[in-house]
């Protein structure tokens, strides 16, 4: 009953709801070393969310397994031009940005099968930890000076492991974002990740931090999940969102359509969970004492 009402006042809270514009573009990466946490599905949701709340969202699918591409209803087939292409040729972002059939206003960058091979290429190319960085800076720059609306958010999904993958996608984010599944050993591997963005500060991006936390998974029933969230909060008072994402059945069956589940089922009490969640990030990023970093839309080498 308690989780009815609370869908049913979501629902009126978030009708037409428009989020707020940060004041310069928003870079997260989504990361957690571990694989099955919630990082694609969280990627892709809030995505859509804050598309659906009327802000422009790019999201950038850097992981091989191209879930997040999938998820977002975008062709990527080996050969089709994606985050390999950009990465491994130095072709322009702009070349690879597919719109969502979902959204006008969210792009997906898509990730072939190809990528995987880019681990191992990039070892020997020049600046091989900032070639995500200096594409998206330029691709937010050209947007700018061509007179296009600027995008909003960019959201970076990354595979599981630490490689040279995701060093660009720390490089390229001033933002990180952490999904943790409230179950057995969450945070185990956290101090790690987080030892891991400390040397990104130290060596490769001073602009760098964990600003977002999200607990996904969350089933109310069960003391273990209130327990690994409590945790979190205490650990993590500032950065961990008042929203949990539940499990849901309906999350994890919109990719099968090609579909994020804000547009699988709106209604449903995970799309409210990711609407909600987005409008508790999107507004913590426009108040004074939470803003991010600043970061520009012209290309800027802000970076170390
Ligand atoms: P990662 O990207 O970290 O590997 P995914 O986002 O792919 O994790 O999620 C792993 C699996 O869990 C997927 O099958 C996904 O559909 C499912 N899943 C994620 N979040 C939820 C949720 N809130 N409720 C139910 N299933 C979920
Ligand atoms: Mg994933």
């Amino acid at each position: 009953m308690a989780e009815l009402a609370r869908d049913a006042r979501r629902r009126i809270e978030l009708r037409g709801r428009r989020f707020p514009r940060p004041p310069a573009t928003r870079v997260l990466t989504v990361a957690n070393q571990k694989g099955g946490v919630g990082k694609t599905t969280t990627s892709v949701n809030l995505a859509a969310a804050l598309a659906k709340g009327g802000l422009n969202v790019l999201v950038i699918d850097n992981d091989p397994q191209g879930n997040a591409s999938t998820a977002l209803g975008i062709e990527h087939r080996s050969g089709t031009p994606s985050v390999y292409e950009v990465l491994v040729d130095d072709a322009p972002l702009a070349s690879a940005v597919r719109t969502c059939p979902d959204f006008a206003n969210l792009w997906c960058v898509p990730a072939t099968i190809d990528l995987s091979g880019a681990e191992i290429e990039l070892v020997s190319m020049d600046s091989r930890e900032t070639r995500l960085r200096t594409a998206l800076d330029t691709y937010l720059s050209e947007r700018d000076a061509s007179g296009q609306d600027p995008i909003d958010y960019v959201f970076i999904d990354c595979p599981p492991s630490l490689g040279l993958l995701t060093v660009n996608a720390f490089v390229t984010a001033r933002e990180v974002l952490i999904p943790i599944q409230c179950e057995y050993y969450a945070l185990e591997g956290l101090s790690q990740l987080l030892n891991t963005v400390e040397l990104m500060r130290a060596h490769l991006n001073a602009e760098l931090r964990v600003s977002t936390i999200l607990l996904t998974m969350y089933d109310a029933r069960t003391n273990l999940a209130q327990q690994v969230a409590a945790e979190v909060r205490e650990h993590f008072p500032d950065i961990t969102l008042r929203t949990t994402v539940p499990r849901s059945v309906r999350i994890s069956e919109a990719p099968g359509y090609g579909q994020t589940v804000i547009s699988y089922d709106a209604g449903s009490s995970g799309a409210l969970a990711y609407l909600e969640a987005a409008r508790e990030l999107a507004v913590r990023g426009v108040e004074p004492d939470q803003a991010p970093t600043s970061t520009t839309t012209t290309k800027d080498d802000g970076h170390e």
